[in-house]
């Protein structure tokens, strides 16, 4: 070493090194990364790696002869920075893992490719958020590319564009740019001839079954030793109309003895006949129509993104996707596939959705029964609640099911803070006090958390020693003859007896502490004669109707409110009554 002023400052940046590299790891450090970063900081050093390895090893024994308690209090006295960036890492744990070789590339892309053939439903949820949120967190560009060409079975309509450019507004998804595959039909095109050119693609005209009996046993059908100058106008009569729907397809040529038999010469072009299905965009223009795993894989190269991130489902389209990049010498962009994310008591087939919204058993794509996000929307589900909780599930490889009570555990998170409190009571009845000995007045919060906001207001006259009350039936029907219950920041009552609309009870304290001592139940009330009139629309489409406080009136549309007893609401209609949507517990 050189001199000995030096030597100490070595030992010192040693020391602080391996603690930081000890408390970062359970409070064990290691050699190697120790030498690593002191290396990085001293590059002058790089000449005395032995003497310093031997002088690493005793104080990483050092350090690693302390607890870990020990550790954090040495770095709080010593470097305290070291903790800060400890505090920072945890935050950064409960973000996204990082992205493989990012470094390769000068601007981290992204995308989300739907299919408008639906509005987007939570199945969706996990490719957008963890698109759009990978792309924020390395600065990067997300895009949003239409995938409609299909204009038969997996059928575009036009009102989807902008239902879908909606929904990842909602879930606050900016994209940075948008591609629509029917309109780059003559990019596919350039491409395929290119391929049929190339000896890399064929036009196979043979019967289905024929070539599928053929590539079962790896063997090639007649089409595929055809020279490219016969594919080539074999394609001329594709794009012609000279063949027929199923008459001719193209196929990239991949190894025969592929193991899946669903990767081996993949077909990449088919004819569908617009004039009887015509794309909602461009009509009867186009006859052959790329597949999916062509254009998007075409589209993925030309618009230049870095990291896909899909389900596991799509491994086989990389497979396939594989040698078309191989054969236009291209880099297969990196690719993260995730783990199937099951949802319990959800529907989430497409087909299923539109069907049943067609033919009216729901009553649109915001039907309360439904998971599109235009429901969810519609419930209160906030779209910060979707974003953290896909976050958290992350780009995982594992298979995953969620229920909806996970949703709503993060959803609460959310508006629990910020939803104001109110009563609802579905299908009030009367409950008469007697005893009564005084007016009261209960001043409630609108938040118990929050005094600022202020306080709903209830007077209760005292009506010849009696006050009239309204409960809900819920309540009407738990509550026991003789059994004794608090209306809440009102009194304590016992009651007495019961008819078919109204319930007696008589007074009994005032006092809260005495509720609380008794083990009572609160409930929630309104005086007789207030309220107004609310329905609220369920989970499950049914409607609970009854009465709420007039204060409600004060809060606005779409505001989420909680329902004191009953659950998060959000206000969906006003006018002489008010509509609600129920998001949860
Ligand atoms: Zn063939």
């Amino acid at each position: 070493m050189k001199g000995s002023k030096d030597f100490s400052e070595i030992k010192e940046a040693i020391r602080r090194i391996a603690l930081d590299n000890a408390i970062k790891h359970k409070g064990k450090a290691q050699v190697k990364p120790v030498l690593g970063k002191l290396l990085g900081e001293n590059p002058d050093l790089r000449g005395k790696i032995k003497e310093l390895t031997s002088l690493i090893d005793k104080i990483v024994k050092e350090i690693n002869s302390l607890t870990l308690k020990q550790q954090i209090e040495t770095a709080r006295r010593l470097w305290p920075e070291l903790l800060k960036k400890e505090k920072e890492r945890i935050e950064e744990e409960n973000r996204l893992p990082p992205l493989p070789n990012v470094e390769k590339y000068e601007q981290i892309v992204t995308r989300f490719a739907p299919n408008p053939d639906c509005v987007l439903h939570i199945g969706s949820a996990r490719a957008v958020i963890l698109s759009h949120e990978y792309a924020r967190m390395y600065d990067g560009r997300f895009i949003l590319r239409f995938e409609d060409t299909d204009p038969r079975l997996k059928k575009t309509a036009l009102e989807f564009y902008d239902l879908i450019r909606e929904d990842l507004k909602w879930l606050g998804c900016a994209w940075d740019a948008e591609y629509i595959q029917s309109d780059r039909m003559e990019i596919y095109y350039e491409y395929a001839e290119k391929l049929l050119k190339n000896g890399y693609a064929y036009v196979c005209t043979c019967q289905r079954e024929d070539f599928r009996e053929k590539i079962h046993q790896k063997m090639p059908c007649p089409c595929r030793k055809m020279p490219p100058e016969e594919n080539l106008s074999r394609w001329e009569a594709m794009l012609s109309g000279e063949y027929g729907e199923g008459e001719a397809v193209v196929r990239i040529k991949t190894d025969l003895d592929h193991p899946n038999p669903a990767i081996r010469d993949w077909p990449a072009f088919r004819i569908i006949d617009t004039k009887k299905h015509p794309h909602p965009r461009t009509g009867s223009r186009y006859r052959v129509w790329p597949l999916f795993a062509f254009a998007n894989g075409i589209d993925d190269h030309l618009n230049g993104v870095t990291h896909v991130i899909r389900g596991k489902e799509h491994l086989t389209n990389q497979r396939r996707q594989e040698y078309l990049y191989r054969y236009l010498g291209w880099e297969y962009p990196e690719a993260i596939h995730y783990g199937r994310l099951k949802i319990t008591g959800v529907t989430l087939s497409k087909s299923k959705i539109i069907r049943a919204v067609e033919e009216g058993v729901y009553s649109g794509w915001d039907d309360p029964r439904l998971a599109t996000f235009q429901a969810l929307r519609r419930r209160g589900i906030r779209p910060e609640a979707l974003r953290q909780l896909m976050i958290d599930i992350g780009p995982r490889p594992v298979d995953i099911t969620l229920s909806w009570k996970n949703l709503y555990a993060y959803n609460r998170k959310i508006i629990d803070p910020i939803a104001n409190r109110y009563f609802f009571l579905d299908e009030p009845k009367m409950m008469i006090v007697r005893g009564v000995k005084k007016d009261y007045v209960a001043s409630i919060p609108l938040h118990p958390n929050d005094p600022k906001r202020g306080k709903r207001i209830f007077t209760v006259k005292n009506r010849s020693c009696q006050a009239h009350l309204l409960i809900s039936s819920r309540d009407f029907s738990r509550l026991k003859i003789g059994s004794l219950v608090r209306l809440m920041e009102l009194f304590n009552v016992k009651v007495i007896s019961k008819k078919k609309e109204q319930i007696f009870a008589d007074f009994h304290s005032e006092d809260y502490k005495k509720a609380k001592q008794l083990g009572l139940v609160l409930i929630h009330w309104l005086p007789e004669g207030e309220g107004i009139p609310c329905e609220a629309i369920m989970p499950d489409g049914s409607i609970v109707r009854g009465l709420a406080e007039e204060g409600l009136c004060q809060a606005s549309i779409d505001q989420i409110v909680q329902f004191e007893r009953f659950g998060f609401v959000r206000i969906d209609w006003m006018d002489e009554g008010i509509k609600v949507f129920f998001a949860h517990e």
